[in-house]
């Protein structure tokens, strides 16, 4: 038996993205330089979106949307509790508070039923969210369309973390197109679709906005002079206008994201042949798999299936047997509200029952483009003995 270890996801590097890196590495600029805006403009085509902001994480870029956006002291932003806890964390450096939205049975993304009620509720009360963050969870578009037209109603803003979707795409747009929403949050941490090592880009349509992440991004110092308060003294002069932080990605970063960027589509057709290999393999065992949303084309980040009554083990043993066969599934994700951080703020279990539900029942198998069949044959092969077995 091959026992080598099978990760949940990896990158896949090639000569020509070390090429790319070493290129910067040869050149004038490690940061600051042309290796970054390239990056930018070359998202933004690929996207189909007016303005891009790279950063050097999506956590930096969610922490700067949420700035852009106003969020404050004495606001609420509201995200799905099946995230990264990056997701929620972005309200919390901006001193406002955080609530969830219980998830969908389907989709595993942020309820729409959930949000409607709940929004009617906030009405009542008089504690509408400022901003609501939809996760498209393993890279399947949450029904944008509808949560944009009770943004309108309501008079909340949309950030949409894209993390998992980079290449992804909803109702035939690219997902990072801000048709329905104000800004899009992406990632190119190395177990995404593409990386950049870590980085994530911002995505807007809105001029304003994306002024607004770039100054944040770099101190909240400015260089141009329409924006300034006073005359320039000499040709050295800068402003400080906002309190930034340093968020900027090297050109390092850039040019393996950029060479990344190239293969990008071939990546997500890599992973629907892997989707479409377990859907096949494990379609009589005792699972629930991924439903597939006739509206959106996912970017395949994650494969998760979901143990039933029927499988007949418990969701502990079945992870430890698949681990210690070497398969290392994982689980995306504990519900953020159940992390000691955030156990403070009071939340209650009960009422995000759909996302209990998942949490005692999701695993994500591995997926990553370089998966083998043979790999694919293994991990259905594991499972499908553990289920036997018990
Ligand atoms: C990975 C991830 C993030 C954070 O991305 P980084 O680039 O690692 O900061 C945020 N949200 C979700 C849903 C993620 O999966």
């Amino acid at each position: 038996m091959n026992n080598n270890l099978i990760p949940y996801g990896k990158q896949a590097i090639d000569e020509s993205d070390i090429q790319a890196v070493v290129d910067v590495l040869r050149s004038d600029y490690l940061t600051q330089g042309p290796a970054v805006p390239a990056f930018e403009k070359a998202i933004a085509d690929y996207c189909n979106v007016r303005f891009t902001i790279a950063a050097n994480s999506a956590t930096s870029i969610l922490h700067i949307a949420c700035l852009a956006l106003g969020v404050e002291k004495g606001d609420i932003v509201w995200t799905s509790p099946v995230t990264f806890v990056a997701s929620a964390n972005c309200a919390l450096y901006c001193g406002a508070e955080v609530d969830f939205v219980d998830i969908d049975a389907r989709t595993y993304n942020m309820s729409i039923e959930c949000l409607k009620a709940k929004l009617l509720q906030a009405r009542k009360s008089g504690r509408l969210p400022k901003v609501v963050i939809p996760v498209h969870l393993s890279g399947q578009s949450c029904d944008m369309e509808v949560i944009h037209q009770l943004s309108q109603e309501y008079g909340f803003s949309i950030i949409e973390d894209a993390s998992h979707a980079v290449g992804g795409k909803y109702k035939g747009g690219t997902i990072g197109n801000c048709q329905y929403s104000d800004i899009t949050v992406l990632s190119f941490h190395p177990v995404k679709i593409i990386t950049s090592g870590e980085g994530g880009i911002g995505t807007t349509n809105n001029p304003a906005l994306a002024r607004k992440m770039e100054l944040f991004r770099s101190h909240g110092i400015t260089r141009d002079e329409s924006e300034m308060t006073k005359k320039p003294d000499g040709p050295y002069y800068y402003e400080q206008l906002a309190l930034g932080f340093n968020y900027r990605l090297t050109d390092i970063q850039a040019a393996l994201g950029s060479s990344q960027l190239k293969k990008i589509d071939s990546f997500v057709l890599a992973r629907h042949k892997i989707a479409g290999w377990y859907d096949s393999l494990l379609k009589a065992l005792p699972l629930v798999l991924p439903w597939r949303s006739p509206e959106a084309y996912s970017s395949y980040h994650l494969y998760i299936i979901r143990l039933t009554e029927d499988s007949g083990i418990t969701h502990k043993a079945f992870f430890e047997k698949l681990r210690s066969a070497g398969i290392l599934v994982n689980l995306h994700y504990i519900p953020v509200y159940r992390q000691p951080y955030y156990q403070k703020y009071g939340f209650n279990i009960s009422d995000f029952p759909e996302a209990e539900n998942y949490y005692r029942q999701a695993v994500s198998l591995p997926m990553y483009a370089t998966l083998s069949d043979a790999e694919v044959r293994r991990v259905v092969a594991e499972i499908t003995d553990i289920l036997q077995k018990s």
